[in-house]
């Protein structure tokens, strides 16, 4: 449905306007996109955690609820903190 410049997916009530995650969900989107970040290979990049071509279905999930929890990208990208690819 379209209204006035305005998109919404809810067309069957599913996709309902989503609250914002509680600190409980936020905190496990967060340790997701930690865990399931990309690592380099030969085949492109990989997922660290799951070896899922990146970005893995977990790593945009997370993505996903951190944004609607207000997040910023450069948030969201401090969240992996490694010193090196394997660290
Ligand atoms: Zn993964």
């Amino acid at each position: 449905m379209t209204v006035t410049g305005l998109t919404t997916v809810d067309t069957a009530g599913e996709g309902a306007v989503q609250p914002r995650p509680d600190q409980a969900d936020t905190e496990l989107a967060a340790l997701a996109v930690r865990v399931h970040c990309a690592t380099p290979t030969p085949a492109g990049d990989r997922c660290l955690n799951c070896g899922w071509a990146h970005p893995c279905s977990t790593h945009r999930w997370g993505t996903a609820l951190l944004v609607t929890a207000g997040w910023s990208p450069d948030e969201i990208a401090g969240l992996d903190q490694r010193s090196g690819a394997w660290a």
